[in-house]
């Protein structure tokens, strides 16, 4: 029997990643941040000197990218090279990169089949902007989980001034703005629902409220 795959799309900062930890641990699921590996690839080529437009060797990393997530039960750790870069590639830098990286067509087929390879028994949460549209487009259970603009650089900005950050909520919004742009007018696997995804905004919701309702969605289905 396949694995149940739910798939969790949408911008940064609509809460899924947060939404998606969850979920997992409450069905004790598999969890695939694939925005996390986009962010290592980023990463690893600012770390070997590789320019973020150069596709060939960015293919190349993106096969070979040693990587490993552990989970110690209080959350996931991201070893990249033997390096810990949990925190590290949570940066709107390591972001920005992250998009542009993401932009190139070798580098999405160099990362599917290991995104695949996440989804495991007894099923996985899959994290991102086109698990419903390309990687796991079979999923029984397809989320698209948006929010203003607005509200999503708000979050951002409480979360970076809670890290003792010191931010811009203006800067912020651009920055969030320009990021949405590039992900939903790229030629490969653009961020858009799938056909058969459920629309959720959660401009004013909260995260234990979106759970709620993609429980009320699992129950509907079995
Ligand atoms: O979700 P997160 O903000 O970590 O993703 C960082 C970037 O990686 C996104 O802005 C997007 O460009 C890219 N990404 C993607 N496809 C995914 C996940 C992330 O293109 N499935």
């Amino acid at each position: 029997e396949q694995p149940l795959v739910i798939a969790i799309d949408g911008p940064s900062g609509s809460g899924k990643g947060t939404v998606a930890g969850r979920l997992a641990r409450k069905l004790g699921f598999h969890l695939l941040d694939s925005g996390a590996l986009y962010r290592l690839l980023a990463f690893a080529a600012r770390n070997h000197g590789v320019a973020l437009d150069n596709e060939e060797a960015l293919k190349v990393l993106a096969a070979h990218l040693d990587v490993q997530f552990l989970d110690d039960g209080a959350g996931q750790k991201i070893i990249l090279e033997g390096e810990e870069v949990t925190q590290l590639i949570r940066t709107e830098e390591a972001g920005a990169g992250a998009s542009q990286v993401a932009a190139l067509p070798a580098v999405r087929e160099a990362l599917l089949q290991r995104q695949r390879a996440f989804c495991e028994a007894p099923g996985l949460i899959a994290d991102g902007r086109d698990m419903g549209t390309v990687v796991f487009p079979e999923a029984p259970l397809k989320i698209f989980l948006t929010a203003s603009a607005e509200e999503r650089a708000r979050r951002r900005y409480l979360q970076l001034k809670g890290q003792g950050l010191d931010v811009n909520l203006e800067s912020l919004l651009l920055e969030i703005q320009a990021r949405d742009e590039r992900d939903m007018n790229r030629a490969v696997a653009p961020l858009r629902p799938a056909a058969d995804a459920i629309l959720m905004d959660s401009t004013e919701m909260s995260i234990d409220q979106v759970l709620e309702a993609i429980d009320d969605e699992l129950a509907a289905r079995s």
